[in-house]
C-alpha cells in the first residue's frame, strides 16, 4: 500500500481519491505529475485551459515557432547576397501564424501522451480550493463541458504560472492595446508597434514583427535593453537593433522609473 508524502499514513487509510494533485500543467506542473507518479504515488493534474500551460501554448513554443519564420524572411531578404535571386518574394504573416499554432498542437499532443504513459489522470476545468485536502473543479472558459466536481487528495502541488501585468492605468483592449497572447495571433502586421519592456519575450516580439515589416519602437525605462542580461551582450543587441530596418532604438530617451 502506498506511502503519504511524509505522513507515514497511506492513501486508503486517509480516504483521498489521490496520492498527489497537481493544479495547473505547465512545464513546472505536468514535470511534477510526471515525478509523484514514478514515484509510486496516485498522481492527476487538472489544467483550465490546455495541457503544457503558457510555455507550450503562448509563450516558450509558439514565439521560437515565429522567430524561426522571421529568421527564414531576413535571408531570403539578404538572399542576394548568397547568390539567389528572385523577382516575386510574397510574404504571407497569416501563415507564419498558422505554422506557430500547428506547432504549439503538437507539442500540447506530446504532453497529453506523456500524461497517459505515464498514468496521470487530466482533470479539465477550474480549480479551487475547498479545504487543505479537496478542490472543487468547476468548467472553465476553454473546457466549458467540464463535469462540476470535487477531487481529494493527501497533496496539492500548486503550479499555478504567473499572470501577465498591466501597465497602471492602461486597458488592454486586445486591440490597440495587446498583450502576449494577442501578439501570437494578430491577422496582420501592424504598421507600426511600441513594445513596452525590452526583456527576452519584448525583444523577441519586436524582432518578429520588424523583420516583418512593422515600424518597431522598444520603450525601456532601466539604463540598457535586456535589463536582466549581461551588458556587454545587451550592448550587442542594442548594435543589431541600430543596423535593423524599421526598428527605433535611442538610447537617449529613456524615463527613469
Ligand atoms: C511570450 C512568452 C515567451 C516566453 N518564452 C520563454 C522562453 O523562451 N524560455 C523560457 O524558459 N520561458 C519562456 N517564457 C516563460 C514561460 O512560459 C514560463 O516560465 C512557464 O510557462 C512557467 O511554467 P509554469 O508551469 O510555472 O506555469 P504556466 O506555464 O503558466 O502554467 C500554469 C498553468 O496553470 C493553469 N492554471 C492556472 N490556474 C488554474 C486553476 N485555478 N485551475 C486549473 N488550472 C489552472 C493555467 O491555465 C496554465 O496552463 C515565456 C513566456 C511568455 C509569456
Amino acid at each position: 500500500m502506498k506511502q503519504g508524502l511524509n505522513t507515514g499514513e497511506t492513501m486508503a487509510d486517509q480516504g483521498y481519491q489521490y496520492d498527489v494533485v497537481v493544479i495547473g500543467s505547465g512545464p513546472g506542473g505536468y514535470v511534477a505529475a510526471i515525478r509523484a507518479t514514478q514515484l509510486g504515488l496516485k498522481t492527476a493534474i487538472v489544467e483550465r485551459e490546455n495541457l503544457g500551460g503558457i510555455c507550450l501554448n503562448w509563450g516558450c513554443i509558439p514565439t521560437k515557432a515565429l522567430i524561426h519564420n522571421a529568421e527564414i524572411l531576413h535571408t531570403l531578404k539578404e538572399a542576394d547576397e548568397y547568390g539567389f535571386t528572385f523577382d516575386n518574394l510574397k510574404v504571407d504573416f497569416g501563415k507564419a501564424v498558422k505554422r506557430s499554432r500547428d506547432v504549439v498542437g503538437r507539442q500540447t499532443k506530446g504532453v497529453a501522451f506523456l500524461m497517459k504513459k505515464n498514468k496521470i489522470e487530466v482533470i479539465e476545468g477550474n480549480a479551487a480550493f475547498v479545504d487543505a485536502h479537496s478542490i472543487k473543479v468547476t468548467p472553465s472558459e476553454y473546457h466549458p463541458e467540464a463535469k462540476e466536481q470535487t477531487v481529494t487528495a493527501a497533496h496539492f502541488i500548486i503550479a499555478t504560472g504567473a499572470r501577465a501585468r498591466s501597465l497602471p492605468g492602461t486597458q488592454i483592449d486586445g486591440e490597440r492595446i495587446i498583450q502576449y497572447r494577442d501578439a501570437l495571433v494578430l491577422k496582420e502586421v501592424p504598421k507600426k508597434l511600441i513594445v513596452v519592456g525590452s526583456g527576452a519575450i519584448g525583444m523577441e516580439f519586436s524582432y518578429v514583427y520588424s523583420t516583418y515589416g512593422a515600424e518597431v519602437t522598444i520603450i525601456e525605462m532601466l539604463d540598457q535593453i535586456l535589463p536582466l542580461e549581461d551588458a556587454d551582450v545587451a550592448a550587442e543587441v542594442a548594435k543589431g537593433l541600430h543596423e535593423a530596418r524599421g526598428q527605433d532604438y535611442d538610447e537617449h530617451s529613456h524615463r527613469k522609473g
